[in-house]
């Protein structure tokens, strides 16, 4: 049998479901660029995944086969020329994804050739019917779908037998960016990081999660965006070690399943009552936030750490996120769309979420109250300044306490921005407006708590 195998985003070799009988049948490995998605995407994110698409392709041909690379409007040629038996590929979430998936669908009908849609994406189906809150979706949905269905693997193909076809391929861009060349590690390395990760830090997770550190976290999240890991081995490695990460894999699947079921919601708040909130659209005032020019350390660090690395730890994602919805009463869509072009794990379905969760509007989200405060969220995760210090070099050598304290850091950093606005007094601005917006009693009967 002669199978295409359609490469998205899972750029690896190892437990892969694209390869299921590569000893076998001959595998025609194949993927089409895609003008939507190079517009669509950063820099950042594209200097990983052109890098990890290479190295998929190096290995391959250590393995005797091909990976083809074509742009869409050569698939019908491409299809006709290879004439396989059946053209396999993962299904995705995104609204443009899946729009495209259903174009691919349409032609292979059209010229009478069978498809197999496969998952790896998510460790569980996506539910028919949508959960809108995560607790439900995790313990009716994601734990009892594992228990009952397990999680396969895949095995690594001894070889590949590729067919040789003539056909006129298309270059891949040359993209590279500063700030993503650290995260540019093979598959091999993704895996040796990943096992050292779980031999010495897996078991603390649930203690160290928060902090600011560099072994607080897994760093796996650009890895699994482009797949360089199974998400399936990440979770098979932790259902016996640690709770904790195992229940943020589900968040990945509970964000997943939630903009399959809404995808309007990558532009509309997914609570209905949130449509109307009056954001601000102020340029300036996001200017400084994006520049990590606010004053507040912490909220500087975080958005500078973005810039010079494309990533930042999920802690600092809360704050700033939290700082620009909540202090600055920025429309999230536009810090959504910031992190979006600059990350290096940039995932529209977990940007989305968590975006809306932070900001409020979204499923299961932050209630408007909860408004993260960045000094104390500093002084509880970093308790020694570490972390500010590390990415905004005009506080290295201010004593730890003033990092904690405003009114002192004016005194003990000249260089540095004075605050753009006072904590507590945008606090209640922020609330005053929501409450302004609801009304006292429609904050309480939609159960906002
Ligand atoms: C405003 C905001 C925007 C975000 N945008 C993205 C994004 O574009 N892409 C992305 O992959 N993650 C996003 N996240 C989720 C989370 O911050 C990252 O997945 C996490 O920081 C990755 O670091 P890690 O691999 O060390 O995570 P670990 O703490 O080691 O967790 C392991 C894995 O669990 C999953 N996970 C952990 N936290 C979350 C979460 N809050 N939501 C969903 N899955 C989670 C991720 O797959 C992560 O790699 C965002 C969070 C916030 C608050």
């Amino acid at each position: 049998m002669r199978i295409v195998s359609v490469v998205r985003r899972e750029l690896r070799i190892h437990d892969n479901p694209l390869w299921q009988g590569a000893n076998e049948h001959e595998i025609v490995p194949l993927f089409v660029l895609d003008e939507f998605n190079q517009r669509e995407h950063g820099d950042n994110l594209r200097t990983l995944f052109f890098f990890a698409l290479n190295e998929l392709r190096k290995q391959i041909s250590s393995l005797g086969g091909h990976l083809y690379c074509i742009r869409t409007e050569q698939q019908e040629a491409f299809f006709a020329t290879v004439k396989p038996d059946v053209v396999r590929f993962c299904e995705d979430h995104e609204p443009h994804s899946r729009e495209r998936d259903s174009n691919l669908m349409r032609l292979l009908e059209r010229i009478g050739i069978r498809y197999e849609v496969l998952r790896d994406s998510t460790l569980t189906p996506i539910p028919e019917q949508p959960f809108s809150t995560f607790t439900q979706f995790y313990k009716r949905h994601f734990l009892p779908t594992l228990q009952n269905n397990g999680l396969p693997h895949y095995p690594i193909p001894k070889h590949f037998k590729t067919p040789k076809i003539e056909f006129v391929e298309t270059e891949l861009p040359q993209v590279s960016s500063e700030a993503a060349k650290s995260w540019c590690i093979g598959e091999k390395e993704v895996l040796n990081r990943w096992r050292h990760y779980v031999r010495q830090h897996l078991a603390n997770y649930e203690h160290t999660r928060n902090f600011l550190t560099e072994t607080s976290s897994s760093r796996i999240s650009p890895y699994i965006r482009c797949g360089l890991i199974s998400l399936r081995q990440l979770c098979r490695d932790a259902l016996d070690v640690s709770d904790a990460f195992v229940r943020e894999l589900a968040w990945h699947d509970f964000y997943a399943h939630l903009l399959h079921h809404f995808p309007e919601t990558t532009e509309q708040e997914w609570r209905l009552e949130w449509r109307r909130f009056r954001w601000r659209q102020d340029e300036k005032d996001f200017e400084r936030w994006c520049q990590g020019q606010t004053g507040v350390p912490l909220v500087d660090a975080g958005m500078r750490q973005l810039q010079t690395e494309g990533w930042l730890p999920n802690r600092v994602r809360m704050v700033v996120a939290s700082f620009l919805t909540k202090h600055l009463r920025i429309d999230w869509r536009w810090g959504e769309r910031y992190f979006y072009c600059n990350l290096v794990d940039a995932d529209l379905a977990q940007n989305v979420g968590n975006w809306q969760w932070v900001a409020g509007c979204g499923a299961d989200a932050a209630p408007y109250f909860r408004i993260f405060n960045p000094i104390l969220q500093a002084q509880k995760f970093d308790p020694q300044g570490e972390y500010i210090r590390k990415f905004v070099p005009e506080l290295r050598k201010v004593p730890t306490e003033a990092l904690f304290d405003l009114t002192k850091l004016r005194n003990c950093a000249p260089n540095y921005p004075t605050p753009m606005v006072d904590l507590e007094v945008a606090r209640s601005e922020f609330q005053a407006e929501v409450k302004k917006h609801f009304g006292e009693k429609g904050l309480s009967q939609k159960g906002f708590d």
